[in-house]
């Protein structure tokens, strides 16, 4: 995949204008956060122009916003505030991990990492702001989940070792945000009724990461790094992924062998 740099002051320009709550969310996130995000849209000819995701250098703690279309006028509010709030946590110091190598499975269980550390927090954000569209992401992380089971409604996948972390990993987010936006997960959830019955011990899983998530706390850095930490040896995932913080102008490293 190759990006295109977008010109960075046309860009804000246009993300402000897509609507006021944006406007006055851009005034007030960080100025250091701001200087830091370089603008990238993927050359890809039928890009979809809801879907956005951000990244973190750790070699130099740049961040990154990438857009899957040119048309980012047509973006929803949520969808943007929601990647820039993955930066301000960053940025804030709070955890993310890299993958180890850039294959596709090694990159899939970082990113469910990261938004299972920070979603939680990101759609009590959302919520708070009165951003409407909340859900948008939460449909993205639907179809991510159907695509890595095969889900057709009729039979599952046999999953293969790694397959089943990055099962379990984006099961828990979506666990996690569904329970976020409302208290009735069983409710007109036909996935959750197929995982239930095909994927009894990926289901319980889930539920088992939420409730240590909940133990041992989430909300701030350190039971972040703790919590990341316990993630690693839990899923013998130190050859995946790398663990970093931002500290000032730099970016830590996370030892995961002392676990
Ligand atoms: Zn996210």
């Amino acid at each position: 995949m190759t990006f295109t740099d977008l010109p960075k002051d046309d860009t804000v320009e246009e993300l402000r204008s897509i609507s006021e709550k944006l406007n006055s969310y851009y005034d007030n996130i960080s100025d250091i956060l701001k200087e830091n995000i370089l603008y990238l849209v993927k050359n890809n000819p039928e890009g979809n122009n809801q879907l956005m995701q951000c990244a973190t250098d750790p070699n130099n703690g740049q961040h990154y916003l990438i857009f899957d279309s040119n048309d980012i006028s047509e973006i929803h509010d949520s969808i943007i505030a929601h990647e820039f709030q993955h930066l301000v946590m960053r940025n804030n110091g709070f955890p993310f991990t890299t993958p180890v190598v850039e294959t596709n499975q090694h990159r899939k269980i970082s990113s469910a990492i990261n938004n299972l550390l920070q979603h939680k927090q990101i759609y009590e954000f959302l919520t708070n702001k009165g951003y409407t569209a909340k859900c948008d992401y939460f449909k993205t992380n639907i179809e991510t989940l159907k695509e890595t089971i095969g889900f057709n409604g009729n039979n599952p996948l046999i999953l293969s070792p790694i397959g089943s972390k990055i099962f379990m990993l984006l099961y828990a987010d979506h666990y996690n945000i569904q329970k976020t936006i409302s208290e009735n997960f069983y409710d007109n959830n036909p996935i959750a009724d197929f995982i239930h019955e095909h994927y009894y011990s990926i289901d319980r899983g889930a539920i088992r990461i939420l409730n240590r998530m909940k133990e041992r706390g989430c909300g701030t850095k350190e039971q972040q790094i703790d919590f990341l930490k316990d993630i690693v040896s839990q899923f013998s995932l130190i050859d995946i992924v790398n663990g970093h913080y931002i500290e000032g102008d730099n970016v830590i490293s996370i030892n995961f062998n002392d676990e």
